[in-house]
């Protein structure tokens, strides 16, 4: 291209399309070093080295003091090009199973065999993982509490720090790196799920992806604003919200079903090679699209009379609660007929607290699809 005025013309049209979709742009490194990793800025995966695994920090959101939250980044890119591959864990600090599930996804790749790249994020809520709790503690009116599923895609000029620290995650991090997502999660402190997925099982590409997974429930969900999982669809980018049981410890029976599952997304995507391994149909896993919750009416310490995956009837008590004297205060049944996915572990409970949830299949037509809204009992 000779003329200088076309060639400009081009240039324009090259930047345009690369500021519209996000790619294009390059890993930005700010020249620091931590404990032996490169810090970057922003991530593009098309620049770094073919057939390598690269770890990186990412600079997030400065500290008050001014030093920034820095987020573990492991890259394992595929020797051919392909489907590019993004694994979160560690937007509640409390979740510690996914981390040992998506670092056993990660040790399974050889990246001088596959196509494509995998992106695997560690502790992305680096606050709240320092004190192993859900939320995010920031200092700002003296000191809040922020849950940082509830406020992607983030904002990088935003009202607080959790808020633009999820917006340089997703806008330089995940979102120009990602074909497909996948956001591991957990029961929050307190509480127990079962291996579980929620997926908008109404989007084909969605449903594919979870069907994929050896576990226990999947249910159709059609996602809550602010969480991970709903920002990257609404980008256009298949995601899944995957929860491994309970939190604080490894699972260790749960985690390799997800990492079963994870390597067999993987291949559907041609991103590694290999016989599919177990899937939901081998696994007898149970669906439904619709959560029933029953909460605590009163204060008093909880006796469970079900467990996770108990088959329930409609009318059962799923538990008994005591006051301080013994006697009973409240017998707790469920209203639906279904399997319990999660439960309160905390025997000494106030008004209000999640008993159990049951998950069942809904006659209302309106939970077809893409599940019934969950957002009042929306627990991830
Ligand atoms: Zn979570």
């Amino acid at each position: 291209m000779k003329d200088p005025l076309l060639r400009r013309a081009a240039c324009a049209v090259f930047l345009s399309l690369g500021l519209a979709t996000g790619a294009g742009a390059a890993t930005v490194y700010t020249g620091d070093v931590i404990q032996g990793k490169r810090v970057i800025s922003q991530l593009d995966v098309a620049d770094l080295e073919p057939g390598k695994v690269h770890r990186f920090y990412f600079q997030g959101v400065q500290m008050a003091t001014g030093q920034h939250w820095y987020v573990p980044v492991v890259v394992a890119k595929g020797a051919k090009p392909g489907k590019r591959v993004l694994l979160v864990s560690g937007v509640h600090g409390d979740e510690i199973s996914p981390v040992d599930a998506v670092q056993r996804t990660m040790a399974a790749l050889d990246p001088a065999k596959m196509a494509g790249t995998v992106t695997a994020v560690y502790d992305i809520s680096r606050p709240a993982k320092e004190a192993v709790t859900r939320m995010w503690p920031m200092s700002q009116w003296g000191s809040q509490l922020i849950d940082l599923n509830r406020v992607w895609p983030g904002k990088e000029d935003g009202a607080n720090a959790p808020t633009r620290h999820a917006g340089l995650g997703f806008n330089r991090l995940m979102k120009p790196n990602a074909d497909i997502a996948l956001d591991y999660h957990t029961a929050a402190t307190s509480g127990d799920f079962t291996a579980f997925i929620f997926a908008k099982m109404g989007k084909p590409q969605i449903r594919e992806m979870a069907l994929l997974y050896p576990i226990e429930q999947i249910k159709s969900d059609p996602g809550f604003p602010g969480t991970l999982e709903t920002s990257l669809v609404e980008a256009g980018i298949p995601a899944l919200t995957i929860e491994i049981g309970g939190p604080r410890s490894f699972d260790r029976r749960m985690i390799p079903m997800f990492v079963e599952g994870t390597l067999n997304v993987l291949k559907l995507h041609q991103v590694i090679e290999g016989p599919m391994g177990r899937t939901s149909k081998e696994a007898g896993t149970f669906f439904g699209d619709a959560f029933h919750t029953v909460r605590a009416t009163h204060g008093g310490y909880l006796e469970l009379k079900v467990d996770l995956r108990s088959k329930v009837v409609a009318g059962q008590v799923v538990a008994v609660q005591r006051n301080s004297f013994g006697e009973v205060v409240r017998e707790y049944r469920t209203e639906v007929a279904g399997e319990i996915s999660t439960l309160q572990r905390d025997a000494l409970i106030e008004p209000g607290t999640r008993v159990v949830q049951v998950l069942y299949d809904s006659p209302d037509p309106k939970c077809d699809g893409d599940g019934c809204d969950s957002s009042a009992d929306y627990q991830d």
